[in-house]
């Protein structure tokens, strides 16, 4: 997507750099807890604290998460990698350095598939995932003039997702980072949750002119919410346009996303690799994989997002909106086959959607909390199939459901929202009402066809809705022209 500028169109050229909090109940290299919300420096053993002499060990399922991660993202998993020290200084860093992972990440390359608005795919690269640990945090705001320092968070393990400079737009973006949650959380391997801090973004964003070489980089640090991802790389590039088409030239900066104003704002001038000194820690030895126990783990890996939606594409005949919609989430998906076995597919989809979607949007709750269960759903659209409601009587039936928890055939026997199909009964309603409408029925028959629904509307009244459409159209038709 182009963007116009006051001298000719823009490209905007983006690379994202991933933070993935690994799900795991103990630190990458101690036993302390990793559990979000405890008080501070509750979770910090003598290695997270860096004390003198403290050895760090590798934690074993940190790594397993880390291979399913490249796995899923249809990566090279290296089987030698070589964890270094990334030194630098920051009072939450107790080591003064960062176990990171630089010249031999555990996985190399992959690529996440966007699925485009227009119904086509997209292919973004990545160019590697490392794994680390995270600092601690500085608390700002607990006193007028100290900083506090809480390390439960020191020492978690992270995954870092570098992608290629592939996407082209924020909208890319925002697809890329929802694609790429929706394959961790059916991972089991980041939770996604942007709101604690599970899964953190930089931005790197540049702009050039379509088919020219890539132009100097800013990276945006820190950013929390795909909304202001995108936000963010809206007004960077606008703002570099801006920039060079005044005569200016970019410079290689980090920026921070000032969320309250909208715009980005220079922090430091960029660091270059050697200013970290990396060197391989001498306290790890070279993390060397079994290529056999990463075939086990490939063969245990879930069936993802994309297999998933060619499937409901290809055997269930959904379209690739809805199939896009029910795979995002794992449980959604389990929900929707749930519903759809043994019925059809393409009703279940839109109930599920539809009404089910709308229902727990209203509620403010997840799929997993639903009132309505996939059975309870799919017996609903039963008696919708076997003409025991017709579909306009089954939405109320539904918010009922919602409401209540009960089950769809207890409230329509309830309420006696039976259809009714005896084709007697049904006349006698459509003679009743042409009787009390000898006006209207003569303007019909004179050529105001329009007059048809009312008729319809006031047998379905006179029936209260209970009424099969087919039949009631059948008897109209017939004693209306007749
Ligand atoms: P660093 O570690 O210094 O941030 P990397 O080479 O790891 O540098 O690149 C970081 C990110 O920057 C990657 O996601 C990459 O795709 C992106 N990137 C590189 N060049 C550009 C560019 N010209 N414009 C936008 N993004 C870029
Ligand atoms: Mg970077």
């Amino acid at each position: 997507m182009l963007i116009k500028g006051r001298t000719g169109e823009w490209e905007t050229v983006i690379g994202l750099e991933v933070h993935a909090q690994i799900v795991s109940e103990a630190k990458l290299f101690s036993g302390a807890a990793t559990a979000f919300g405890a008080e501070p420096n509750t979770q910090v053993s003598p290695v997270d604290a860096a004390f003198p002499g403290m050895l760090p060990v590798i934690n074993r399922h940190c790594v397993e998460q880390a291979v399913k991660t490249g796995l899923g993202l249809d990566a090279e998993v290296n089987f030698v990698s070589v964890f270094d020290r990334k030194n630098y200084f920051y009072p939450d860093l107790p080591a003064g350095y960062q176990i990171s992972q630089y010249l031999q990440p555990v996985v190399g390359h992959g690529r996440v598939v966007l699925d485009m608005p227009d119904g086509r795919t997209r292919e973004i690269g990545i160019t590697r995932l490392h794994l680390e640990q995270d600092a601690g945090k500085s608390l700002h705001d607990q006193h007028p003039n100290l900083t506090f320092v809480d390390l439960n968070r020191a020492g978690i393990g992270l995954m870092e997702i570098v992608s290629e400079p592939d996407l082209r737009s924020a909208e890319e973006a925002g697809l890329y980072l929802r694609k790429l949650r929706s394959i961790l959380r059916y991972l089991g391997t980041c939770d996604g949750n942007m709101e604690e801090g599970s899964l953190r973004c930089d931005a790197n964003v540049s702009v050039r002119r379509p088919g020219e070489p890539y132009g100097t980089r800013c990276e945006i640090k820190n950013l929390n919410s795909v909304r202001y991802v995108m936000q963010a790389i809206a007004y960077e590039a606008q703002r570099q346009i801006e920039l060079i088409e005044e005569g200016g030239q970019v410079v290689q900066q980090t920026r921070l996303f000032d969320v309250g104003r909208g715009v980005t704002r220079p922090m430091r001038s960029k660091e270059e690799a050697h200013d970290y000194r990396y060197f391989p820690d001498p306290d790890l030895l070279p993390l060397v994989l079994d290529p056999a126990w990463v075939e086990q783990l490939r063969a245990g890996l879930p069936e993802l997002p994309d297999t998933k939606k060619a499937r409901f594409i290809s055997s269930l005949g959904l379209s690739p909106d809805d199939a896009t919609v029910l795979v995002a989430e794992q449980a959604t998906a389990l929900f929707f086959e749930q519903v759809a076995t043994g019925r059809d597919p393409k009703m279940a989809a839109n109930w599920v959607t539809g009404d089910l979607f709308a229902a727990l949007n209203r509620l403010g709750i997840g799929i997993e909390q639903s009132p309505v269960s996939p059975s309870q759903l799919g017996g609903l659209i039963d008696l919708i199939a076997d003409g025991t409601i017709s579909g306009r009587l089954a939405k109320d039936v539904f918010v009922e459901m919602i409401a209540t928890g009960a089950d769809p055939a207890t409230i329509v026997e309830n309420k006696g929202l039976r259809q009714v199909t005896d084709e007697g009964a049904i006349a006698a309603a459509v003679d009743a009402v042409l009787a009390a409408q000898v006006d209207k029925v003569a303007e019909y028959r004179s050529g105001r066809d329009k007059l048809y629904g009312f008729f319809v509307g006031q047998v379905m009244r006179a029936t209260q809705g209970k009424a099969n459409p087919t039949l009631v159209n059948d008897l109209l038709k017939k004693k209306l022209t007749g």
